[in-house]
């Protein structure tokens, strides 16, 4: 329960809007659910003989969400949605189908570059904690989903993967080389040939996923099928039968390498597609006299589908970045400090206009209400007062870094998913908030358009907003006076915790606490960020149950693949039962609710962990 504090505080303001947005949208989202709950009486996967002519509600459940779609989205998606479909009266024909929608699905993705990410942690024995992160991996990269998947690196020092690509695995010559590539093989069961010429299919048995009825099958490749097969489960929705969930591996490996084991889950984002979102990777035996040495566990991430650009395209001709419009109302010229300002306030929206445009940041949305709210706390109670307002943006990553270009503070997914109170959350806020009242501003140079023309995946080598050493240690001076002058101030041993918890877990999480922007929070394994407040508080207790220092990745922030808009997980809490279940900065499982597309209000995208989430509800 105290995990999730700071967002009942700061989601206040957010759940009231959320409430009058909810009331004004009932018109429209109660027309799908009318023939949903129609749709339930002929139970379409029946073997019972169904109506030859599917009613109207049965017959496209796309078409039935159009005003939803219309309201949440404005028409992001150019992708059709496949014609509606016939209830089969039979598994065979049901078969058909899913093979049929799978090949549609690679089609209608064939032309997008979403962007992939795969942060991965090794893990070693802890007689306390369980298998526990000793060294971290991390991959980011834009997918190409065309005639043979391939993906481009955004981190030139690990992109290795085009030399010695090997599908689906990994390679164990000398030491255990990680193919990118290959946590994100699983976006499909086969890319070319997924029929029954190459697979047995047998159902298995009917299963809810969320709010979502779906039928198991087990496939299983047929002998002298070929190298590296999918074999495993497949989960497929019962109304237009596609393929929501993969679980299993490849089969058989090729000498000297590996496949992973996988856990595939698709969101239904767009009419009439299910579309692969978050794949889970672990490898690894705990028990006693096990042999299998290597132990890793592994979550990829893809988002960034609607991108204008695609990831392939590198023509600097095809940027194009508008310069802001002049909104002062004035007749005057623009004296020396008004024109820094407006200059550094172009620099500042050519910058998060590029980095939305790579895939980089969230929309403005429902996460930066919050992170606002936050913002404004240590602002009014500081009486600090900015010739504009502070804004906020997530950056849609994993690795733990915040950084700040004119007055926008920028803050990973990452970080927000570890925080574990909304003290924490305003401490990190400070840092940078601290950089902004100090006037440490970096970004001016990208007032400047030509700077801006990079293909996406030089993002990383074109933009940069470190600061000296001098400016870090002043803004973390300022920021812990602030923090004391502020509604968090009785809290600061919370801050004082998580900065403990990081500082246990550094020197295993080399890869996390990589910046690629901003300053990193702890350098060489060692946290330095605010750390004025590194002894505050109690100290340090994993037996202590009621003590939450950290939290798992992944369990505040869930990102929509489609449009990359980022909003609040919200998930019931659970009760922790031993040390085992803290998890602190730790990659979990995904489980997330599964919903049809315009189901609900705002689509359940939500990853939720494991830990926060009891599989199987
Ligand atoms: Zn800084």
């Amino acid at each position: 329960m105290r995990t999730s504090n700071w967002i009942l505080s700061a989601a206040l303001l957010v759940s009231m809007s959320a409430a009058a947005q909810q009331a004004t949208n009932s018109q429209p989202s109660a027309q799908p659910s009318a023939p949903d709950a129609a749709q339930t009486a002929p139970a379409p996967q029946q073997a019972a003989p169904a109506p030859a002519q599917p009613t109207p509600a049965q017959a496209d459940p796309a078409q039935a969400t159009q005003p939803a779609a219309a309201q949440s989205a404005p028409a992001p998606s150019t992708v059709a949605p496949p014609p509606p479909v016939a209830a089969p009266t039979t598994m065979d024909q049901v078969v058909t189908l899913f093979i049929e929608h799978e090949h549609g699905l690679i089609k209608a993705l064939s032309n997008r570059t979403p962007v992939v990410e795969t942060y991965l942690q090794n893990l070693s024995p802890d007689p306390q904690l369980g298998p526990v992160p000793s060294e971290d991996h991390y991959f980011l990269g834009r997918l190409d989903m065309g005639e043979s998947i391939d993906r481009k690196d955004y981190l030139k020092e690990e992109d290795k993967s085009m030399q010695s690509r090997l599908l689906g695995g990994f390679q164990k010559l000398y030491k255990v080389e990680y193919q990118p590539m290959g946590f994100s093989w699983m976006v499909y069961a086969d890319r070319t040939d997924f029929d029954r010429e190459h697979y047995q299919f047998r159902y298995a048995r009917r299963e809810f996923l969320g709010d979502v009825r779906c039928l198991v099958f087990d496939v299983t490749p047929k002998p002298k099928s070929g190298r590296g097969r999918f074999l495993g489960r497949i989960w497929v929705e019962d109304q237009g039968f596609n393929i929501v969930r993969l679980n299993g591996t490849y089969y058989p490996a090729p000498h000297n390498s590996y496949f992973f084991h996988m856990d595939s889950w698709r969101l239904n984002l767009i009419p009439g597609y299910w579309v692969p979102a978050f794949i889970y990777s672990e490898e690894g035996d705990f028990s006693a006299g096990a042999h299998n040495k290597l132990a890793f566990k592994a979550q990829t991430r893809i988002w960034g589908y609607d991108l204008k650009r695609g990831g392939k395209d590198d023509e600097l001709t095809n940027i194009r970045v508008d310069s802001v419009t002049d909104e002062t109302a004035t007749t005057q010229d623009a004296s020396p400090l008004q024109a820094e300002r407006v200059w550094q306030q172009q620099a500042e929206d050519n910058v998060v206009e590029r980095l939305t445009e790579a895939g980089l940041l969230a929309p403005e949305g429902d996460v930066d209400h919050i992170l606002q709210t936050v913002v404004n706390n240590l602002e009014v109670t500081n009486n600090i007062d900015l010739t504009r307002p502070v804004r906020t943006r997530v950056l849609l990553t994993s690795p733990l870094e915040t950084f700040s270009v004119g007055n926008t503070i920028v803050i990973s997914r990452g970080l927000v998913d570890v925080l574990p109170d909304e003290a924490s959350l305003a401490a990190v806020l400070s840092h940078e908030l601290a950089h902004i009242v100090l006037g440490h501003n970096l970004g001016s140079k990208y007032a400047f358009n030509d700077r801006m023309l990079f293909s996406d995946d030089a993002t990383y080598q074109n933009l940069g907003f470190k600061h000296i050493p001098e400016e870090e240690t002043a803004a973390d001076k300022k920021a812990i006076e602030l923090l004391k002058n502020s509604p968090y101030a009785q809290k600061l041993d919370n801050v004082g915790l998580f900065l403990k918890a990081l500082q246990q877990r550094a020197p295993a999480l080399n890869a996390l606490l990589t910046t690629h922007l901003g300053n990193p929070i702890a350098e060489g394994g060692q946290v330095t960020r605010l750390s004025g407040l590194a002894t505050q508080g109690p100290a340090l207790d994993n037996n202590k149950l009621d003590q939450i220092a950290a939290l798992p990745l992944g369990g505040r922030v869930k990102i929509n693949p489609w449009d990359d808009k980022a909003e609040m997980v919200k998930t019931a809490p659970v009760a922790i039962t031993s040390a085992r279940d803290k998890m602190p900065f730790e990659v979990t499982p995904f489980f997330p609710r599964l919903a049809r597309f315009g189901a609900n209000a705002a689509p359940a995208a939500a990853p939720t962990t494991a830990a926060a989430n009891t599989p199987g509800n």
